[in-house]
């Protein structure tokens, strides 16, 4: 049964992949084959001479279709996870340097972690992923600076806690949160912003799958990600994944360098 649901969700993610791609592409193809036209028309009006800006039009709609299969590609080699005790303070903290090279100068980073933070149990490569993607999004929603802050903390979730979101089941989590004071999301943006390809930014700039990508880990970590914005003001992303109650110690975190943004 456990098999057969992660096949139905990896049918339905290829599906919404699929739908987005198609769109996406859709547009590059229109921007090439309008272009071809255009040339065209100019070389049988004896105006050869000004179709240079066609062919690079052509181009470099032709060069952001490969962008956009290359990720396509690197999204469907994805490792599988593999579920390891984490020590999440130290793993963000051996992240430190990189997330300082990634942020502007105009943006403050702040970690804070709970002394006694507890270990968690997930794939230590895709948590390095998630607050990589978590920091790019945040730096791009902060393009007059800001403040950036990674915190860890014990969340410790029975069934009546309020703060529990309604699709976690109660336990014990490590919740990490990510903090900007950015632009903030719309309702409208929120709703959608897990869906893959889903993205405000500008074409070669967003893929729309750092979020859905953060959204998958979570959910194969038996975990949960939610979102708290309020235009304007600013988002935080708690991601909450479940503690670790075993006795190996947790692993040492990764090269940080192993870390992909994917937008
Ligand atoms: P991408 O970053 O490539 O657009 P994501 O899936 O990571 O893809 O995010 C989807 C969309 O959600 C973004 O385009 C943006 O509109 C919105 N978003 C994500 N994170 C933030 C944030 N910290 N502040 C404001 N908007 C955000």
């Amino acid at each position: 049964a456990e098999a057969a649901l992660r096949q139905a969700q990896k049918m339905e993610a290829v599906g919404q992949l699929t739908g987005g791609i198609a769109h996406d592409f859709n547009n590059l193809l229109t921007g090439i084959v309008g272009s071809l036209d255009l040339m065209q028309t100019r070389i049988r009006q004896g105006r050869g001479d000004q179709i240079e800006k066609y062919i690079a039009a052509a181009l470099a709609c032709g060069q952001r279709a490969a962008a956009l299969t290359h990720r396509l590609l690197a999204f469907a080699r994805r490792q599988p996870l593999e579920p390891r005790p984490v020590a999440a303070d130290a793993l963000i903290a051996g992240m430190e340097e990189l997330l300082r090279r990634t942020l502007s100068e105009r943006i403050a980073l702040e970690i804070t972690a709970a002394d006694d933070l507890w270990p968690t149990l997930c794939d230590p490569h895709q948590l390095e992923n998630a607050i990589l993607n978590l920091a790019i999004n945040a730096r791009d929603a902060m393009p007059e600076g800001g403040r950036l802050t990674i915190a860890a903390r014990n969340a410790a979730l029975a069934r009546t806690d309020a703060r529990r979101p309604p699709s976690l089941a109660a336990g014990d989590y490590v919740q990490i949160r990510v903090t900007d004071t950015g632009t903030g999301m719309a309702p409208e943006v929120i709703a959608k912003a897990f869906d893959p390809f889903f993205t405000t930014k500008p074409i070669g700039q967003g893929t729309g799958l750092g979020l859905s990508m953060i959204y998958g880990f979570a959910q194969q970590s038996e975990g949960h990600v939610a979102i708290a914005s309020e235009p304007g003001r600013g988002t935080t992303i708690s991601l909450y994944l479940p503690r670790y109650r075993g006795t190996a110690s947790p692993v040492r975190p990764p090269e940080p360098e192993a870390a992909v943004p994917v937008g």
